[in-house]
């Protein structure tokens, strides 16, 4: 990855966001711009150079990672050092970001910096990193490829008594076997009308013929994270829920055909939601359609009604639509989609059939 090209990317903005120096403290802004992947770090981005600092404890990784980079190791707190080389660089105009500080820390950045005028800045890492670099796009599959395995083998394991709990650590095991780091965020497991909740916490609720089985998951590779949901069934489902998962693998085939470069989040919401809606059930469909996906689980560009982001091609979305309904179960259907200059290809392998083959 090429971090300085990223930093010399983020530098170039600066003076449309009226700041001379960027200090960053959101650790997947830091991650994307240094290749730091520990707990505890910050980097402050100006034209004329940049710096990182962390704590003791990540001293051997920052050499390793953080390359091209002047690094400081501190012991009272990143504030003192970094406002030190804010002002080696000159800077008097220094850019934050106000996601990514407490107040607390605002307040003493605000006693440290004396004489910097201090500039909050919302959403411009974050903006950058909606187009995804080919080494990106290569974890992003690798990511999906360990959730794909992990898919096909659990679901020919489901059967009579097993719970909730269990088929969720089933899936997370699979994805560390198929190569991912972990899981990518709490999976989710529904059976039968625990399905009626979008994000069921896995419980200890047993599996019985007539079920419908909702699997949201992912697997996390280098950082970037997959997210997919099935929706299956075991031995028979109620008559409703296979009209309703029908609908849904329709709305949710109308959602990815209308994701394409220079469409806004609401157009594509409206693509799959029009659908639900045409049946009288939209009022059951209670969530945005997608999300960006990469270095955190939720990120731009968004896919929800009134949304105004508009899709750059090598943004990597969700299409997630859902029918929920209260005491009989429900139906959930997302996949990855990568926006191209010329249409878009769904990242999984993974087939999306209520009867598992
Ligand atoms: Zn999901
Ligand atoms: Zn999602």
């Amino acid at each position: 990855m090429d971090h300085r090209l990223r930093r010399a990317r983020l530098a170039s903005r600066l003076v449309e966001l009226g700041a001379d120096g960027f200090l960053l403290t959101r650790l997947p802004n830091v991650r994307y711009m240094t290749g730091f992947t520990g707990s505890n770090g910050q980097v402050l981005v100006t034209p004329d150079g940049a710096a990182f600092f962390t704590d003791g404890r990540y001293t051997q990784q920052a050499r390793h990672e953080v390359l091209d980079l002047e690094s400081v190791t501190y012991l009272d707190g990143f504030l003192q050092p970094m406002v030190d080389a804010a002002r080696r660089l000159e800077v008097v105009r220094l850019g934050f970001e106000s996601e990514g500080v407490t107040f607390r820390t605002y307040e003493e950045l605000r006693a440290a910096a004396k004489g910097i005028e201090l500039v909050p800045v919302t959403g411009e890492v974050e903006r950058q990193r909606w187009v995804k670099d080919p080494e990106e796009l290569e974890a992003l599959e690798r990511a999906q490829g360990a959730t794909d395995e992990a898919f096909a083998a659990v679901v020919g394991r489901l059967r009579d008594g097993v719970t909730e709990r269990e088929l969720a650590f089933e899936l997370e095991a699979e994805m560390r076997r198929a190569g991912a780091e972990g899981p990518a965020f709490d999976t989710i497991v529904a059976f039968g009308e625990d399905a009626a909740e979008p994000h069921h916490e896995p419980a200890g609720r047993t599996l019985s013929r007539g079920d419908v089985v909702k699997m949201d998951f992912g697997g996390l590779v280098d950082g970037y994270h997959a997210d997919m949901t099935r929706t299956v069934a075991f031995g028979e489902p109620p008559a409703q829920l296979r009209d309703v998962h029908d609908l849904v693998r329709s709305a949710q085939q109308a959602g990815i055909d209308a994701v394409r470069m220079g469409a806004t989040g609401a157009e594509v919401d409206g693509a799959a939601r029009d659908v639900i809606e045409g049946a009288g059930l939209g009022e059951h469909f209670t969530h945005g359609l997608g999300h960006g996906v990469g270095l955190e689980i939720h990120e731009g560009p968004r896919l929800r009604r009134g949304g105004d982001d508009v899709l750059p091609a090598g943004a990597v979305v969700t299409v997630e639509p859902g029918v929920y309904l209260p005491g009989v179960g429900g139906v959930r259907i997302e996949d990855m989609v990568l926006v191209m200059e010329d249409g878009r290809r769904a990242l999984p392998r993974a087939p999306k059939d209520l009867a598992p083959a």
